[in-house]
């Protein structure tokens, strides 16, 4: 990475965003407009469409429109194939300017963001316009008297909602699938992270994506999420973010049109460290990371440490000693491993969940609070709490932030029931070199990915989707596209 290109692109002037409606950049209804701070100084950067509710039901009256016209959905494959090859090479040409427009409203570090963002976003496009000729339907196995046909068919509108971490890579794992099965979507970006979203879904247009085919509204969640949610024309809602809106979301759909709903939450995810772990010191690396990248706004963050009494001390020291090497601030300088937490709302949540966890009897191991405030942006110091009991608030809520809960366990079964004790079922680790322990844990901890002796890093060849209540329906892999088309069975007497 050159910081010198950084730099220039760091100080670009950015005009106002539109939405994107049937193809154009249009403003709000009312002509509204929010303030896109930077987590980097707490600058104002420059201002998003706040939309209306009718912003939002002319977006879906513009998908609906491509849909039932085919002008997508009616395409060949190989074109719809072509289009999202074009669409995925443009996003890796602009690879660099994506990443820092991203980072300048949601403050991920560079290094990560370029990696995770266009990076991922690119090679997923690229993943569901090769599957998209590679879906077949069935012939069922009837008596010869008759034929059973099994057609696979795009459920026509798909709403998708995306949170702030990473907004690129969440928002190309919803759109990549849906769009390869011929669907129309509207989108709707997070409030504090919406700009590299809106330039990506500005890019796909400038693939040969035809107009009305890919819509996306900024806003307020209550307001244009809602809309969304509570529409009759949306046949699918695709979300990630936190248990609350997803609740919300189930809530719509039951008063709207009983459209799908698939939810990728959140997640208290155990690493989960034994004794026997081929390298103590590669793991309270991998550990430290596994948790402050990001500033620990990731979904599948190993924010609980559980640690085998017989080596607790010495491994949560060298956590803690990991987390102080890391260096945190100005996430376009290419040398930061910590970025900037995403807003002031999201840093006070943080602050106040370490206060509780003292008040709850955790110990301060490294960190604990808000650091480099003369910049003017939102930075924490990595934050280690030792001692931190099951029934805490630690233990039980996530953070989302650069806080890791540490709790001591004494044998397997007692780490598979520290590990089960939250509502969470996202991502764990476990960390042994033991085969059997390792498949036994990997069998006994309810989630959706358990890493072994690493930490996160899956690529999209897997699912990523969580159980309990860190939700329902994965991204990415080959199974992801179940959720974007309907069965329609044909039965024929011969
Ligand atoms: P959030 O729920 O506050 O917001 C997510 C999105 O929902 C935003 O676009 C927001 O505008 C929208 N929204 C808010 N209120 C709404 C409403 N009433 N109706 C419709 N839409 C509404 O979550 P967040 O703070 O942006 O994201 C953080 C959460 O996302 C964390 O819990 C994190 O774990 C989770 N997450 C999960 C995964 C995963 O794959 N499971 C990945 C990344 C993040």
């Amino acid at each position: 990475m050159d910081q010198s290109k950084i730099e220039a692109l760091r100080a670009a002037p950015l005009e106002p965003f539109g939405h994107l409606i049937d193809g154009k950049s249009v403003a709000a209804s009312d002509g509204a407009v929010m303030e896109v701070v930077s987590p980097i100084d707490g600058q104002v950067l420059t201002t998003v469409a706040k939309g209306t509710a009718e912003d939002m039901n002319r977006a879906i009256a513009s998908a609906r429109a491509a849909f039932e016209d085919g002008r997508w959905s009616g395409m060949p494959p190989a074109a719809r194939k072509a289009v999202m090859h074009r669409w995925a090479d443009l996003i890796e040409q602009h690879a660099l300017e994506l990443a820092v427009l991203g980072v300048r409203d949601n403050g991920t570090e560079i290094g990560m963001a370029l990696k995770a963002e266009p990076g991922s976003a690119a090679a997923t496009i690229r993943y569901y316009a090769e599957a998209l000729d590679k879906v077949y339907g069935e012939i069922a196995p009837t008596s010869g008297d008759v034929l059973g046909l099994v057609h696979k068919e795009p459920v026509g509108v798909v709403g998708a909602i995306i949170p702030w971490n990473f907004p690129m890579m969440i928002g190309a794992w919803k759109l990549g699938p849906a769009l390869a099965m011929g669907n129309s979507v509207v989108l709707k970006p997070a409030e504090t992270a919406s700009l590299s979203l809106m330039r990506m879904c500005a890019l796909a247009l400038e693939a040969g994506l035809p107009s009305g085919v890919l819509n996306a509204v900024t806003g307020e969640g209550a307001v244009v999420g809602e809309a969304l949610g509570l529409s009759m024309d949306v046949d699918v809602l695709v979300f990630t973010g936190s248990g609350g809106t997803g609740r919300r979301l189930l809530r719509y759909a039951a008063q709207s049109n009983l459209k799908r709903v698939y939810l990728e939450l959140g997640g208290k995810s155990p690493n989960i460290v034994f004794a026997d772990a081929p390298n103590l010191d590669e793991a309270a690396k991998v550990a430290a990371g596994g948790i402050f990248r990001n500033a620990g706004q990731v979904c599948v963050a190993g924010s609980r440490l559980l640690v085998e009494r017989a080596i607790h001390d010495e491994f949560v020291a060298a956590v803690a000693r990991a987390a102080e090497a890391m260096r945190v601030g100005d996430p376009l300088d290419v040398s930061t491993q910590i970025g900037a937490v995403n807003s002031e709302t999201q840093m006070a949540q943080n602050l106040r969940f370490v206060e509780t966890a003292t008040a709850e009897g955790g110990e301060i191991v490294t960190g604990g609070g808000r650091i480099l405030q003369e910049t003017g942006g939102t930075y924490m110091a990595p934050t280690v709490v030792s001692g931190v009991t099951p029934e805490a608030t630690l233990f039980q809520n996530e953070v989302f932030g650069p806080v890791l809960a540490v709790t001591a366990f004494e044998g397997d079964d007692d780490a598979i029931r520290l590990a089960n004790a939250t509502d969470f079922g996202l991502a764990g680790g476990v960390w042994t070199s033991n085969l059997s322990r390792a498949h036994r844990m990997i069998r006994a901890v309810r989630t959706g990915v358990m890493h072994v002796n690493t930490y996160g890093g899956a690529d999209g060849t897997v699912p990523l989707g969580g159980v309990g209540q860190s939700g329902n329906g994965a991204d990415k892999s080959l199974h992801a596209i179940e959720k974007y088309i309907d069965l329609k069975t044909a039965w024929i007497k011969l």
